[in-house]
């Protein structure tokens, strides 16, 4: 049992739930706030209160965004036919820095993880097959990430989509399995983009 007083306890506990984050280092946020200064901590706190407030899902794409609509769907040089998905926000980022890519995306804000419990009916991909529906998209470049989680996800989505008869290409070359997309350097994840390979989905 800790010793901790119950409200830092409290604290450490709401911090371990946090990505990546064990009790130790809980911990060792904990203490580096308690040392904080009253006026830094207050800045930390709003900042936390302000974003959760602000930023929000983006009502097309799922992109994080301040408005209902984000940038890029509300772009009007951008192209409406071709859709790139991938399963984080922070994937958007990557690929917008190569400048390879102008057209929309959606982001599925996951993949599916049979080791994590998410299976296909987890997927976010409703608002996705609307868009379909509606006849705007001609092209689709599936970016999920180079892993087991990713092919999975990518696998689910061809099967998903391939009655609309569209193009679908699956981004690839030049990228190691077992990678995550946001850590890929622009050069080849441009070359990724512009080289992406198409998936013949009439077998
Ligand atoms: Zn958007």
């Amino acid at each position: 049992m800790s010793s901790f007083p119950k409200e830092l306890e409290g604290l450490i506990e709401e911090l371990a739930r946090f990505p990546g984050v064990g009790r130790r280092s809980a911990e060792r946020i904990a203490f580096y706030l308690l040392k904080m200064g009253d006026e830094e901590v207050d800045t930390l706190a709003k900042k936390i209160v302000e974003v959760h407030k602000n930023i929000r899902p983006c009502k097309f794409c799922n992109n994080f965004s301040i408005k209902e609509v984000c940038s890029i769907c509300s772009n009007p040089k951008r192209r409406r036919d071709i859709i790139c998905i991938v399963e984080e926000p922070k994937d958007v980022i990557a690929i917008e820095k190569t400048s390879q890519y102008d057209g929309l995306y959606y982001v599925l804000l996951g993949a599916i993880s049979p080791l994590e419990g998410v299976g296909p009916e987890n997927l976010n991909i409703k608002k996705l097959l609307d868009r379909f529906r509606s006849g705007e998209i001609k092209e689709v470049i599936i970016s999920t990430d180079p892993d087991n989680e990713g092919e999975l996800t990518a696998q689910f989505i061809i099967e998903k989509i391939s009655p609309f008869g569209v193009k679908i290409y699956r981004i690839g070359i030049g990228i190691p399995f077992g990678t995550q997309i946001e850590y890929i350097d622009s050069a080849t994840l441009g070359r990724a983009i512009s080289e992406r390979k198409l998936i013949d989905t009439r077998s």
